[in-house]
Order: C-alpha cells, then sequence, then structure tokens
C-alpha cells in the first residue's frame, strides 16, 4: 500500500484536547486524497461528571450536537467524501450497554474500542509492570470486543507493561487470537508513531503479526496538522513487521447491534 484512502480515526474540539474545526480536517482529508473520513472523538461517560470529562471527553448532552454535525458534513461533501459519525469508546460493562442505546439513538454509526482506563480508573498508558493490571487491560479489551460492536480497536498496545516480556507476550497473543476469531481488526496508531510514544509496541506487533491479524492505519488526528495519506514511516514499519494491512473495517457493527 502506497497511501491511505481511508481513516477512521479523528477528533474534534469537543473532547478538549484536539483543535480546529471539522471543516478544516475534511478539507485537509480531501486535500491529501482520502475517500473515507471518518470522526470518532473521544466517547462521554454515562454518569460521568462535566468536570471529570474536561479535557478528555465531550459530555452525554453533546452527543446529539455533535453526530448532527458529522452527518450534515457528511451531506454537503457527499459525492467527493464518505464521512461517517463515531465515537471512539471505552468499554465498561457497568455502562456499556447504556452508552451504545444512546449513540444509536443521537446518530452515531460506529464505535472504535479505545481502551484509556482499567477498573482501577488508570491510565493504561501509565508504565505499570504489574501483572494485574496487564491483565485487567486485556479482559476489559477481550469483553469490549465480544459486544460485537465495535469496528475495530485503536491502539490495542496503549498498554504500557514494563514487566516479564513472556507474560506480555501470552496476553497479548491471548487479545489477538481472539480479535482474529471475533474478526475485529487492530489498529496500527500512526499519531503515536509520529509524536514518539510508547505505542505502536514492536512486542505487540509481532504477535499480531504472527496471528495473522487484520491491522487498520489510523492518523488518530487531534489536529488538521495530523493528516496525511503518505505515511510513509508507518507503511515501512508495517511491512517489516509483516503486518497484515487493511483498509476494510466493517462500520456497521453498531447498528446491526450483534
Ligand atoms: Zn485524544
Ligand atoms: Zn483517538
Amino acid at each position: 500500500m502506497e497511501r491511505l484512502t481511508a481513516n477512521y480515526h479523528a477528533h474534534t474540539w469537543r473532547c478538549g484536547h484536539a483543535w480546529g474545526t471539522e471543516r478544516e480536517y475534511v478539507e485537509t482529508a480531501l486535500e491529501n486524497g482520502f475517500e473515507v473520513w471518518g470522526f470518532s472523538d473521544h466517547t462521554p461517560i454515562p454518569g460521568m461528571s462535566p468536570e471529570r470529562s474536561a479535557g478528555m471527553r465531550m459530555t452525554m448532552d453533546q452527543l446529539e450536537e455533535y453526530a448532527g454535525a458529522v452527518s450534515k458534513l457528511a451531506r454537503e461533501y457527499a459525492g467527493s467524501l464518505r464521512i461517517h459519525a463515531g465515537l471512539e469508546a471505552e468499554y465498561h460493562p457497568d455502562w456499556f450497554g447504556e452508552l451504545a442505546e444512546s449513540a444509536r439513538r443521537a446518530g452515531v454509526e460506529y464505535l472504535i474500542l479505545g481502551q484509556h482506563f482499567v477498573c482501577d480508573g488508570a491510565y493504561s498508558g501509565a508504565p505499570t509492570d504489574d501483572p494485574e493490571r496487564l491483565r485487567d487491560y486485556c479482559r476489559l479489551v477481550t469483553e469490549g470486543m465480544e459486544t460485537g460492536l465495535f469496528s475495530f480497536v485503536a491502539h490495542p498496545d496503549l498498554i504500557n507493561f514494563t514487566g516479564d516480556p513472556e507474560l506480555f507476550e501470552e496476553e497479548a497473543g491471548r487479545l489477538c487470537a481472539r480479535a482474529r476469531e471475533l474478526s475485529v481488526p487492530l489498529e496500527f496508531n500512526l499519531l503515536g508513531l509520529a509524536t514518539g510514544r510508547h505505542y505502536p509496541n514492536p512486542a505487540f506487533w509481532r504477535v499480531a503479526a504472527r496471528t495473522g491479524n487484520d491491522v487498520v492505519l489510523s492518523l488518530d488526528a487531534h489536529a488538521a496538522e495530523h493528516i496525511t495519506g503518505r505515511p510513509v514511516e508507518g507503511f515501512r514499519l508495517a511491512e517489516e513487521l509483516g503486518l497484515r494491512v487493511t483498509e476494510s473495517v466493517d462500520l456497521t457493527r453498531l447498528r446491526r447491534g450483534v
């Protein structure tokens, strides 16, 4: 693959840490040769206060306006760019059902699974050598995939495990195998690569390559500057790791409810 024609991972100002207007993103996507563009801003969480959501995610009462704004752009740009309204959501059994219902009602078309926290509320990307936290992360991601409602897993390698590499490989192996069984693609995150974060984590992707997972490259754009149709370094690394890269993503899962 030489260039991206689809990206399903992009944010908007509503999460409080992304910049620019939706229109700017769309215009930049068009200039970069994209044919499909999905916004998947950080989900609101049922019952979470505006104070706790601030700077991280929109609130429940912004959901309808968000999906409406994206749908309006989709109609306006129909013919030149296929625009979709999604959410990047965490999974938690306490409130996920309610969230999926509200998202559907608001007109959200698809969900991607970005498990930014584990059960104790700690950030998944914080370095840890605690096997319990690693297991907790993998369990939540697996349960999330098993709902059948997520189109793919965003940065599955967000967990920043600094402990026993063998244990990591074992847990990652289980997660990748389940993803493959359920036909849930895994995302190779280009923002993490471009900004020198701890992900993409080669140790994880070697396991995914061996397991034969479908891999989606996403920009995770938090600003128009993050948009490029030619992420040369990403393609190079994905090829070097032997990943099976695809642009084919099933956006109908949330609607179908399976
Ligand atoms: Zn973000
Ligand atoms: Zn994101």
